[in-house]
């Protein structure tokens, strides 16, 4: 199954997180990693006022883990990267969030595919974009490059690009 997964990182050293993250991911049994967006640096968005800026990215993988599991293994990245969770969009050292696995609809108390914001996130869409831009989100019924378009421009400015290059996996 194709899926794509968002990374993010506000704490720490976040280049040397999400490349730890991107290897913990071409390493795994039952997935691999076909592309990786540029790597984006962005403004906060919700969460407390004035956490540090994230570095954000959306790779694209193939996998034979279900859904769920995919979920699982995404966490234990997470947590071997010191993940913690105290408040609600506080900073993190890594996030790693499935925006779509294949066309999959699916909503639990574990898991919501389609992920339920990546519509109104510029900091998603637009690596998401950089990689996927006619894929159609299977609810909504829009392409990536669509649902950015629709975007309010307000936040145009609060991304830039970091680093196109940045992994040892596949870039675009
Ligand atoms: P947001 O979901 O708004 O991006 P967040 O990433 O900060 O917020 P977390 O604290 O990382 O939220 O995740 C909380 C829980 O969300 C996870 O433990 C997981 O069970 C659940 N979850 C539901 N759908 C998804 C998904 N598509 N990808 C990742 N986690 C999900
Ligand atoms: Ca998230
Ligand atoms: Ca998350």
């Amino acid at each position: 199954m194709r899926a794509y997964v968002a990374i993010g990182a506000n704490l720490g050293d976040r280049l040397a997180t999400l490349r730890a993250a991107i290897d913990a991911l071409a390493n795994a049994e039952n997935l691999s990693v076909h592309a990786t967006s540029p790597l984006y640096e962005t403004a906060p968005v919700g969460g407390p006022e004035d956490q540090p800026s994230f570095l954000n990215a959306v790779v694209q993988v193939e996998t034979e883990l279900s859904a769920h599991d995919l979920l699982d293994f995404l966490l234990s990245v997470e947590r071997e990267n010191n993940r913690t969770r105290d408040v609600r969009w506080g900073p993190r050292t890594l996030d790693l969030d499935i925006l779509f696995y294949g066309d999959l609809v699916t909503v639990d108390s574990r898991l919501e595919v389609p992920h339920p914001r990546l519509h109104q996130r510029r900091f998603v869409l637009q690596p998401l974009a950089d990689i996927a831009p006619d894929l159609v989100h299977p609810v909504l019924g829009k392409t990536v490059t669509e649902l950015l378009a629709g975007l309010p421009d307000d936040d145009i400015d609060d991304i830039v690009v970091f680093m196109d290059e940045w992994s040892a996996a596949p870039c675009l």
